[in-house]
């Protein structure tokens, strides 16, 4: 079985193109959130990810953002400008699917979520202390998050104090025996210097993760940024991976 795990892809649909025909065929879809802001194309990405089969979709600080939930004041200032341009963007269908995402799911031995177990929209899993505390907070073997655009992976054994950090090769395939958090990283802007979309196939017939990058038109997107009127910062930091 083939479920094709992405996650912050804001608004970038020539990345999620890209990341969708590379995939090539797939039994199930798990979206970890944040599909809008940053990007040009915000109704578009829903609409796409709207399609893909046996869909489930977490809901992401941006969409939250986007969707008015929460104040933007904890945003940087060109972020906020993002955020302030996607809400005028937004059109009704958008808005309707975004009003109805979960922040946390769980399927058979995964728990998804946008940022962590513990707090599933807000916290970034950035350092293995707090992601060895997150390993209280969910009862599942495997939590899958987005959140941080960082592909990586916490290992949590049993006979040690505290995680593991890996940080997987790209296009390996990775088996997952014990306890883990893993992070696809993002489809629409990766922030591992690294600006290729990222995301991963995960199969729980045999419980392997195939971890996967793949190179898109990102000048294409830069210029539909530019056309937008976008902030600059964001445009120019999908070429360089941050
Ligand atoms: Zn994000």
């Amino acid at each position: 079985m083939r479920i094709l795990v992405i996650s912050d892809i804001h608004a970038n649909q020539t990345a999620l193109d890209a990341v969708l025909a590379d995939a090539g065929e797939i039994d199930a879809a798990w979206c970890l959130g944040d599909l809008v802001g940053y990007g040009p194309d915000p109704n578009e990405c829903v609409a796409r990810v709207r399609q893909l089969p046996n869909l489930i979709c977490i809901i992401g600080n941006h969409d939250a953002a986007a969707l008015r939930y929460i104040d933007t004041h904890s945003f940087n200032p060109e972020a906020r400008l993002a955020i302030q341009w996607t809400q005028e963007k937004i059109e009704e269908g958008t808005i309707h699917f975004l009003k109805n995402l979960p922040e946390m799911q769980v399927v058979g031995n995964v728990t998804l979520t946008h940022g962590s177990p513990r707090h599933p929209v807000w916290e970034y899993l950035m350092d293995i202390r707090t992601a060895t505390i997150n390993f209280d907070h969910f009862n599942t073997q495997l939590c899958f998050v987005g959140h941080t655009h960082l592909p990586l992976m916490y290992i949590f054994r049993g006979d040690r104090y505290i995680a593991d950090l890996v940080i997987p090769d790209p296009n390996t395939t990775i088996q997952l025996d014990g306890r883990a958090i893993l992070n696809p990283g993002s489809v629409g802007q990766p922030r591992d210097r690294d600006p290729r979309a990222a995301y991963a196939i995960f199969d729980p017939d045999n419980n392997s993760w195939n971890y996967r990058r793949v190179e898109y038109d990102i000048a294409a997107v830069q210029q539909r940024m530019a056309a937008a009127g976008l902030p600059d910062r964001h445009i120019q930091r999908l070429a360089a991976g941050w």
